[in-house]
């Protein structure tokens, strides 16, 4: 009786200070309406409303794409809702093995395997390789995900060195700093998801062939999006082959469901066989193997969408900036427009959806540092002219002046 109370005397108190900051977590519930992306149905108080959503990670529209539809409907007819075990009991199908090899060769490296999604893929995959060998150092980027991050805490033995984000000259010094003869792994991000930058994949490879590392690359807001077939930042640059791990998400640009990683066959082998987030879980239901394994073998030859991907984001980017609007500068498809203050940008977003019918996510702290609140856009190839046009309008008349007058 003492510990219920305590605790939920506690949860309120926290819930009442999240409250107080702006910072209390509220779902607007949004449902999409297939064949009309990027709009949805918001379902208000006040009854449902349709409205244009800025926030989608569906970054391509994937997750409406016929063939993957198709795909989906099929599988489901076919072979039932849910997969009815774990990889290992009566739960891996053709599917998931076409899927694994597929994405192998998105990457072209000789093994994948699938996760429930790209955060169990990070939080599994990197605590198996730091607790393969003894005392591994691994030295993460200081934006990681908090994906990466559990998996680097979940890892019994290792020790952890986080490096200034994108910061070359941090890393080898800490790299240089290390014990002789330890292990280490580099674990990185291509695009950096709240903020859209991008890391020097190849030049931080160089470092970690001259310090003798391997690297672990979280390609989550790239697969799909960059590289000639869709194989990330990693393909883009060419430097996919010097990558060891290869970790990617088929929710974001591919537009469905679960996570992954590729590299090695041997090593891949190896995760398989230890990671207890593959062996204790049940695998992806066979229609979302199967809706994935449309849109990869889709978007690997539809470099059109990504074109479009590029030129809507430039055309937003533009738009933003010849309105005076504080957008963080990036060379990605994110496109941070910056607030800084957690309630000032809860109110934003709520009177972007009310009285605009635009929805787009407020990102506050522990997401990104306290004084950084911002909200996240992203065009898509299905936003059009006329509804940039609408969102930059709408964010006009509801920022404050003072933020516009500071970028413009
Ligand atoms: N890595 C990064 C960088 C992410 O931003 C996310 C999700 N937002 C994930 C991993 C997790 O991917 P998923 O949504 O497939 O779990």
């Amino acid at each position: 009786m003492q510990t219920r109370a305590a605790l939920l005397a506690h949860c309120r108190d926290r819930l009442g200070a999240m409250r107080r900051e702006g910072r209390y977590r509220e779902f607007a519930q949004l449902e999409k309406l297939a064949g009309r992306f990027p709009v949805y149905r918001w379902h208000s108080a006040a009854g449902p409303r349709e409205v244009t959503v800025w926030s989608s990670n569906d970054y391509l529209g994937m997750g409406n794409h016929p063939a993957v539809l198709e795909a989906a409907g099929r599988a489901v007819a076919e072979h039932g809702a849910g997969a009815g075990g774990t990889r290992n009991i009566s739960g891996t199908s053709p599917l998931h093995a076409a899927l694994e090899a597929e994405l192998a060769a998105l990457h072209g490296k000789s093994g994948a395997l699938l996760f429930g999604s790209g955060y169990i893929a990070n939080d599994a995959a990197i605590s198996a390789v730091l607790e393969a060998l003894p005392g591994f150092w691994v030295f993460s980027d200081a934006k990681n995900h908090a994906s990466m991050i559990a998996g680097m805490r979940h890892a019994k033995g290792a020790t952890r060195v986080i490096w200034q984000h994108n910061d070359l000259a941090d890393l080898e010094a800490k790299l240089a700093a290390a014990p002789a003869g330890v292990p280490k792994l580099i674990a990185f991000e291509s695009v950096y998801s709240m903020d859209g930058d991008i890391a020097p994949i190849g030049a931080i490879c160089d470092l970690a062939e001259r310090h003798g590392a391997i690297t672990y690359l979280d390609e989550v807001h790239a697969v799909g999006l960059y590289g000639a077939g869709g194989g990330g930042i990693s393909e883009r640059d060419g430097v996919a082959a010097r990558v060891d791990l290869i970790e990617g998400t088929l929710a974001k640009g591919f537009g469905v469901f679960g996570g992954y990683v590729a590299g090695e066959a041997e090593l891949v082998d190896f995760i398989r066989s230890t990671a207890g987030g593959l062996i204790f879980t049940t695998s992806l239901p066979p229609a979302v193997a199967a809706a994935a394994l449309a849109s990869v073998r889709a978007l690997r030859g539809d470099a059109a969408r990504r074109e479009a991907l590029a030129e809507r984001a430039a055309a937003l980017k533009a738009a933003l900036d010849a309105a005076g609007l504080p957008r963080i500068p990036g060379p990605s498809h994110i496109v941070p427009v910056m607030v800084g203050e957690a309630a000032l940008c809860r109110e934003v977003a709520r009177r972007l959806l009310e009285e605009h019918g635009l929805y787009a996510t407020p990102i506050n702290y522990p997401t990104v540092p306290r004084g950084t609140e911002r909200l996240r856009l992203c065009a898509t190839p299905f936003h059009t002219d006329a509804m940039i046009g609408e969102l930059v309008r709408a964010l006009r008349a509801v920022l404050p002046q003072r933020l516009s007058a500071a970028a413009a």
